[in-house]
């Protein structure tokens, strides 16, 4: 799921708005429209938003004559400016299984609409409710920083409880070390937990990045191997009230070799030996139960930063490409696509238009396997005829006509 930008046809009578996005989030850009005190984002200031701008019931301001429009911010990938006024359009979209599966045809499954600048945990939640049953288990959300840098009572649990194992990327001040549950002898790193036992050479690694050089990546990747053997995982599935059971690496299957946990010793010698002192304590052997609580917004099925995470993440570029379709490749939904004024409106008029894009895609997905497309079907239409092995052997065969005009005629 991840959200867009979608502009009112009003325009914004006003010098200087303000986006007075709603605290709970990601931290505003360095903009001059950003609010001086992002945790108060209708603090005063000399200059702003002249002349002076209505208030709405929801204490944001209002500037234009949509008055359920608000200002919020953008990436500015398909448009000129990072921030605009009107509405973020919250949409959840299928992507393969797994890394390396698929490709899946891209259709919007579901969508919310909420006034630009709202709470991104809360606008987003209803489209995944919206879902319901349809989505198979065991089921996955993939989804950016936006929506893991809210309150986690507002989006992490409520989606855990509806069933979704998440997968999100984390910010740079989410990323850090705490002690883990009391008496456990484990600590907490970037929302994963690991003994005690742990070295501290492998406390901190950097997260693998698209720009690092193919060495570096392979290099960062070991250092997060290495530290991947110390780490609680999962023992079974997290249970109806929120608890989960996590095993430590000296629990069988041993991922290390601990003197305090004689059966981890019998593991082969290439498996790594921790430094623990037998009979001195350690967080080596132990089974914790852990609860919605502990690190919702950053608990993920591998270690945040590996190329398991980012092979899965990257997934991601499925919503992407349904909204490269709708604002560039098939539609062009930006300011006054849509004309007139309300978020019922906009509401109704985007769900339209989600569902003529789905139209598209399915068709242009059938047609290229040369079966009837669902809207085909439910008009009663007769399937292609299928030109079953004709396709290969027909372009094989003009290509080496073409190459042997080509020879004949000397080019
Ligand atoms: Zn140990």
């Amino acid at each position: 799921m991840d959200s867009t930008d979608v502009s009112t046809w009003g325009r914004v009578n006003f010098r200087k708005p303000r986006v007075d996005a709603d605290p709970d989030g990601l931290p505003p850009p360095d903009h001059p429209l950003a609010p001086p005190d992002p945790k108060h984002p209708h603090a005063r200031r000399r200059g702003h938003q002249l002349p002076k701008a209505r208030v709405g019931k929801d204490t944001r301001y209002i500037y234009t004559v949509d008055v359920t429009a608000r200002m919020g911010w953008r990436s500015a990938e398909f448009e000129e400016t990072c921030y605009f006024c009107g509405y973020d359009l919250h949409v959840i979209t299928d992507v393969p299984a797994a890394p390396g599966l698929g490709p899946v045809v891209q259709v919007a499954r579901a969508m919310n609409l909420t006034p630009a600048g709202s709470h991104k945990g809360e606008g987003g939640l209803p489209a995944v409710e919206a879902l319901r049953d349809r989505i198979p288990k065991p089921r996955q959300l993939i989804a950016d920083r936006a929506y893991n840098n809210v309150r986690n009572g507002t989006f992490a649990i409520p989606v855990w409880k509806l069933g979704y194992t998440t997968i999100y990327d984390l910010h740079p001040n989410q990323r850090g070390m705490h002690p883990g549950p009391k008496g456990t002898h484990t600590i907490w790193i970037d929302g994963v937990l690991y003994a005690d036992s742990l070295p501290e050479s492998l406390y901190d690694i950097d997260p693998i990045d698209t720009d690092m050089k193919e060495n570096e990546r392979v290099r960062v990747e070991r250092r997060h191997q290495a530290r991947q053997a110390y780490a609680y995982v999962p023992h079974d599935a997290r249970h109806l009230g929120g608890a989960q059971r996590y095993r430590g690496p000296a629990v069988p299957a041993v991922r290390v070799r601990c003197p305090n946990n004689p059966i981890s010793m019998r593991a082969p010698q290439g498996v790594p030996t921790t430094s623990c002192v037998r009979g001195k304590e350690c967080g080596c052997g132990h089974t914790i139960t852990l609860h919605d609580t502990d690190y919702p917004d950053m608990r993920m099925p591998f270690q945040h930063g590996t190329l398991a995470w980012e092979a899965s993440y990257h997934r991601r570029v499925g919503i992407e490409s349904v909204f490269a379709d709708l604002k560039q490749n098939r539609l062009h939904v930006h300011r006054g696509y849509f004309r007139g004024f309300g978020i019922s409106r906009y509401t109704l008029l985007i769900g339209f238009t989600l569902a003529a894009l789905n139209l598209l895609n399915l068709h242009d997905w059938y047609s290229k396997r040369e079966r009837l497309d669902p809207w085909g079907r439910f008009l009663g239409e007769p399937e292609p005829v299928r030109r079953i092995g004709m396709r290969p052997r027909r372009s094989v065969s003009r290509r080496h006509a073409e190459s042997s005009s080509a020879a004949r005629f000397g080019r």
